[in-house]
């Protein structure tokens, strides 16, 4: 069973004793910052991708720490143990401390550090394409921090899901950024791969950036560059990434279908050459 136990300052406790104060900056500022990792039979993918990006979210923060990878490392492997999982992924968090509710706080603060579990299911199938809607990137302006702050992408999420959409993809000054919690690529008639570039307008996705990898080392043109809601409506293939999606089409935006509505040919190549990568 997945959440038996869970990590908290240094400690694994029992899942339903992690509790952290309520002056933590996390709870009142949404200070703090976090990864998500995918474990495929008990492995971390691309850790080294999450940790450099946690290291950098920190930075930016200001968040001082002295977390060392192998120390996270050889508690992620005790969680997975206790917790019986094989498929799956951990959640880390990394808030600023504890400190009386102030807007100004001392730079010195002990940083809290959490970390639980949750069971995915992994197979080879790519599942149904994605029924997605679009709306305004009402998100702040450092969306290169995987900042806990996802209260923008929580409500829009659910409004979505009200609405009867599975996910949301965000749309600032007239160009696509990403959806709520994963990249988007689209592929053209000459089936090139186009995706966002990583500035501060979206998340740079450890997937994405695999994917990339794995689409380069195969022979497939890419683009980094700003697309258009309409260019994403007539594209030929639309796909999201991220370390719990993996690979997932979208097969409509705002009600109009991709191309026949169906799932394409580049996107089933990648996800099969993500699989083989993460090795289900
Ligand atoms: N963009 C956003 C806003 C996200 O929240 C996420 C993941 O949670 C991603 C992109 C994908 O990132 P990754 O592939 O590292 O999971």
């Amino acid at each position: 069973m997945a959440q038996k136990y869970s990590f908290l300052n240094g400690e694994i406790v029992p899942h339903e004793k992690a509790f952290v104060h309520i002056e933590d900056r996390g709870y009142q500022f949404s200070d703090g910052v976090y990864e998500v990792i995918l474990i495929v039979n008990k492995k971390l993918i691309d850790l080294e991708g999450h940790f450099d990006r946690l290291l950098r979210s920190l930075k930016k923060l200001s968040i001082n720490h002295d977390i060392k990878k192998a120390f996270l490392v050889e508690n992620i492997h005790q969680l997975i143990e206790k917790n019986a999982i094989i498929n799956g992924s951990v959640y880390l968090q990394i808030t600023r401390g504890v400190y009386k509710r102030s807007q100004i706080y001392p730079s010195d603060l002990s940083p809290s550090v959490v970390m639980k579990m949750s069971p995915v299911e992994i197979n080879r199938t790519l599942g149904e394409g994605l029924s997605i809607m679009s709306h305004e990137d009402i998100r702040w302006q450092y969306c290169d921090i995987k900042s806990i702050s996802l209260l923008a992408s929580s409500l829009l999420k659910k409004k979505a899901y009200d609405q009867g959409f599975e996910d949301v993809v965000y749309i600032k000054n007239s160009f696509i950024t990403e959806a709520s919690f994963a990249n988007i690529f689209i592929v053209d008639e000459d089936n090139t791969l186009i995706t966002t570039p990583a500035d501060e307008s979206i998340l740079e996705g450890i997937t994405r950036n695999r994917i990339i990898e794995l689409a380069a080392a195969n022979g497939i043109k890419i683009e980094y560059r700003k697309f258009s809601l309409e260019e994403v409506l007539s594209a030929k293939e639309v796909f999201l990434t991220s370390s719990t999606l993996l690979v997932r089409p979208v097969t409509s935006v705002d009600d109009k279908l991709i191309g026949k509505g169906e799932i394409g040919q580049l996107t089933e190549k990648l996800a099969s050459l993500y699989y083989d990568f993460i090795g289900v």
